[in-house]
């Protein structure tokens, strides 16, 4: 053996044993100062986590470890009392209590990496749950709140989603150290392998195991519940418009839940029909108001007074177009589309002789004018 060679096993030898001694080491782990404040350990801790999440590093077996490395040493070092243990014992002085480490993927996501903030890769979010919500034309009208009570799944709250019957009955999967992923070699043929992911059997993909089951949700995670819920309806939304309450659907402890949307169907009004910014109504007239003129009031859709007036001769099916008294507009409600008023003449059902005679002598001459035109 050369000197080289001595050489450099020598500080291959010295590198491991550094890295053995250094292995379990909080600080170095996160990469800070042992006396790094509370938010430089949550800065190493968001920044590295994320850096080696096995979903960034599919089947990177170093990065898995560094993972869970990672949360062990963010748990320890973020609360204050464990941080104290540690600095003055070390790893040994947590053994004596019941240290049980949390799940490294619970850690992560507490940290608030699925919930807002900066969009993760690879969110997995639950299933959108859609309601029709049935909206009087008044309230699409005036606006208003409307106060729903939405059934869904909710994280079961004895166990918080962990779906043990106490704290102490999780375990990290010993088979799968918590990444619920397993390494396994495949023969492909003779003297062949290759190296596969699949899913760790023992915890089905998990990443823990339980001992006890939570009572009231079996160990399933989750309830049936749900809250209240007020949705606001804004003047002039459309028939179809879609009311999203992100994140408000079903909860599941591994997945963002996924959104809660409103779909406003608008229920039929006996007077007023709506198309897009304007409403029409039919208004029914004697056939002496068709004739001679009238004055009319109907009670718009918040109880406020439309006047109607024609003067003269109105037609059967005339429309009259009136501004300002339609809906108003979503986006501009203090600007409001037509209200259009088809008017049906009603006739009457019979005549006496005398109203006969009266329309014989006083009509005679309007007719006879059409006979001549036509
Ligand atoms: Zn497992
Ligand atoms: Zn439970």
């Amino acid at each position: 053996m050369n000197r080289i060679t001595k050489l450099f096993i020598l500080l291959v030898f010295q590198i491991l044993l550094i890295s053995l001694v250094n292995a379990k080491d909080y600080y170095e782990i996160l990469g800070i100062d042992r006396s790094a404040s509370k938010k430089q350990i949550r800065k190493a801790y968001k920044t590295l986590s994320r850096k080696y999440h096995p979903d960034k590093n599919p089947g990177d077996k170093k990065a898995e470890e560094k993972f869970i490395e990672l949360a062990k040493a963010y748990e320890v070092l973020s609360d204050d009392e464990q941080r104290r243990i540690y600095d003055q014992y070390g790893e040994e002085g947590l053994k004596h209590g019941d240290q049980q480490f949390n799940d490294p993927f619970d850690i992560f996501r507490q940290f608030g990496f699925n919930t807002g903030g900066e969009p993760r890769h690879q969110e997995r979010k639950g299933p959108e749950i859609n309601i029709d919500l049935e909206v009087s034309l008044e309230d699409l009208y005036m606006g208003a709140y409307i106060d729903a009570d939405v059934k869904k799944q909710v994280i079961c709250s004895y166990c918080r989603g962990s779906g043990a019957a106490s704290q102490d009955d999780v375990h990290i999967c010993p088979s799968c150290n918590g990444s619920g992923k397993k390494m396994v070699r495949q023969m492909l043929g003779p003297g062949i392998f290759q190296q596969v992911q699949t899913v760790c059997d023992a915890c089905g993909g998990k990443g823990k195991t339980i001992k006890k089951k939570c009572p009231h949700c079996h160990g399933e995670r989750v309830q049936s519940g749900g809250e209240p819920i007020s949705i606001t309806i804004e003047k002039g939304m459309n028939d179809g418009h879609r009311i999203v309450f992100e994140r408000e659907g079903d909860q599941h402890p591994e997945v963002t839940p996924g959104d809660l949307i409103f779909t406003i169907k608008t229920v039929p009004h006996p007077l007023f029909t709506r198309k897009g910014d304007n409403l029409y109504a039919k208004i029914a007239i004697t056939l002496s108001d068709a004739l001679l003129g009238f004055k009319k009031e109907i009670h718009h859709l918040d109880g406020h007074i439309v006047e109607l007036e024609r003067k003269g001769i109105t037609p059967p099916g005339f429309v009259q177009e009136i501004y300002d008294e339609g809906m108003p507009l979503h986006e501009f409600p203090s600007e409001q589309g037509k209200l259009f008023i088809e008017y049906v003449v009603v006739f009457p059902t019979e005549l006496s002789d005398e109203q006969r005679e009266v329309i014989k002598n006083n009509f005679s001459k309007v007719d006879s004018g059409i006979k001549d035109e036509l």
